[in-house]
């Protein structure tokens, strides 16, 4: 079977207590297809509404954990945002955190404008307020000639949400999402939980093709058969298409919220990683790609949720690969290949690996502290964004005394960090900025001419070129990677 249109998926997403909860509430109790199946709507994680005789799927765990959650497991679950902005608040913390998510997630995003019913505020100057906040954030809505819909409306009386409605249809066909029911089934698990009785139960969001009762399947690791399939009324089904909802029972154990179901998951993500690797290679040098190894999925997590604040502005760091235990040879040797650094927490590296990465100039860190770890990752996506370049420094000393010398002068350092040598490529630093690039020409350490000089010394060294220092400079010597 052919492509058939899909209900769009959709998501709600924006600061706490700006009424998202009760516009998800009035919308599935005010809408025909959870009314005329009459049952007692069951929460599931997600339901499906009908609005002039199309369905809408709404994901009804608002929460940015669980988009972010989703997200950087790679599964992309909604087609739809909605950013919900209450009129008496305008833009709040979560709000942009929830713009954040939504642009790193690519999808289409619809702003309402909630609780206009409120009174004694002045509804003209708050809208004009928040269009503003908006458009200082480059949400580019219609009526500044942007893409972006906005719906003022009201989840107490009801004013504008069919409106929202009809906007989120207008979007859904505008991008036309296709399904075909007759697909390989692809799914997505949106909640899961241990039930006493019922064992372990998980939502899936079918994305393509039809789960069926019956099916032996596997997601995010854990297998089962399906021995039961219930709708968000609680009613029993045989089956789910694309874009539906349903309850499972039969799954081993219980899989982790964002896991795929209907996709071999090494294969896929190794062709994932093909792709991107092919597009780096094609290369944004202004783009830090990294290799994470963590001890837990737990810890790789929470470090690529951390590496996301990089990327307020842009992709910065992209993570290229990233899982659990020491890290290899394959690990370094990928890094390689894509200029990529590897970053290890609670992990060893591989003496092969570490061999490697000598050899190769591969850039490779290990950390106990996520803490660390990040701000090391500040560091180089600082000079990353300056330079243009990766470049990790080899040693720093600072400039404290000068010396004549003919026509030259001598600068006298202390060793502060690491170590520096002859041959290395050298800049001079003045207050965190760039006074200029240059070389060793001579390196005493007292009267004896040296190679190099090691942190807790003091040296002697002639630039060439000759460069304007003053005392109190730092001197870095780096690698360009
Ligand atoms: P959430 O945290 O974003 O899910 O927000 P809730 O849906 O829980 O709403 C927070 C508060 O705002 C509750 O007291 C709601 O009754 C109230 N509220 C939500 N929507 C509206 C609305 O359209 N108008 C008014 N006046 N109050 C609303």
């Amino acid at each position: 079977m052919a492509d058939t249109l899909r209900a769009p998926i959709v998501t709600i997403l924006g600061h706490v207590d700006h009424g998202k909860t009760t516009l998800l509430d009035f919308i599935r109790k005010s809408t025909v297809a959870a009314k005329e199946h009459g049952g007692i709507t069951q929460h599931i994680g997600a339901y499906q509404v009908e609005h002039e005789k199309k369905l809408i799927t709404f994901i009804d765990t608002p929460g940015h954990a669980a988009f972010e959650k989703m997200r950087s497991r790679g599964a992309k679950v909604a087609d739809i945002a909605v950013l919900v902005v209450s009129i008496d608040d305008g833009l709040m913390p979560q709000t942009i955190e929830a713009i954040n998510h939504i642009k790193g997630a690519k999808v289409p995003m619809i702003v309402a404008i909630s609780k206009i019913d409120i009174q004694g505020i002045n509804a003209k100057v708050q809208m004009d307020k928040i269009k503003k906040q908006l458009s200082d954030r480059e949400i580019n809505i219609e009526e500044y000639g942007g893409d972006v819909p906005l719906v003022p409306l009201s989840a107490k009386t009801g004013e504008g949400v069919d409106k929202l409605l009809e906007i989120i249809q207008l979007v859904a066909e505008l991008h036309e999402l296709k399904g075909d029911p007759a697909a390989p089934v692809a799914g997505v698990v949106i909640e899961a939980t241990l039930d006493k009785f019922k064992g372990a139960i998980a939502t899936i969001l079918v994305r393509n093709g039809t789960l069926k009762k019956g099916d032996q399947i596997m997601v995010g690791g854990v297998t089962g058969k399906i021995r039961g399939m219930f709708d968000f009324n609680g009613k029993v089904v045989d089956s789910a298409g694309p874009s539906f909802p349903v309850e499972v029972l039969g799954l081993e154990s219980v899989p982790e919220v964002g896991a795929k179901l209907g996709e071999e998951p090494e294969e896929k993500e190794a062709k994932e990683i093909q792709s991107l690797v092919e597009k780096l290679k094609a290369g944004d040098t202004k783009t830090l790609k990294v290799i994470i190894k963590a001890d837990k999925q737990g810890s790789l997590e929470a470090i690529q949720a951390s590496l996301q604040k990089f990327n307020e502005t842009g992709e910065v760091v992209v993570v290229i690969s990233k899982g659990t235990g020491d890290i290899t040879e394959d690990n370094v040797k990928m890094a390689s290949s894509v200029k990529a650094i590897v970053l290890g927490f609670n992990v060893k590296l591989a003496p092969v690996a570490q061999k490697i990465s000598e050899t190769e100039h591969v850039l490779v860190r290990t950390y106990n502290i996520i803490y660390e770890l990040l701000e090391d990752v500040e560091d180089v996506v600082t000079t990353l964004l300056e330079v243009g370049q990766l470049e990790e420094v080899l040693g720093k000393a600072n400039i404290i005394a000068e010396f004549p010398h003919g026509k030259e002068r001598i600068a006298g350092c202390r060793m502060i960090e690491g170590e520096i040598a002859k041959g290395q490529k050298i800049r001079v630093v003045r207050e965190g900025v760039l006074v200029s690039e240059t070389k060793l020409k001579s390196l005493k350490k007292v009267k004896d001419e040296v190679n190099k000089v090691e942190k807790g010394n003091d040296c002697g060294m002639l630039f060439d070129p000759n460069l304007d220092f003053q005392i109190g400079d730092t001197v870095e010597s780096f690698r360009v990677i």
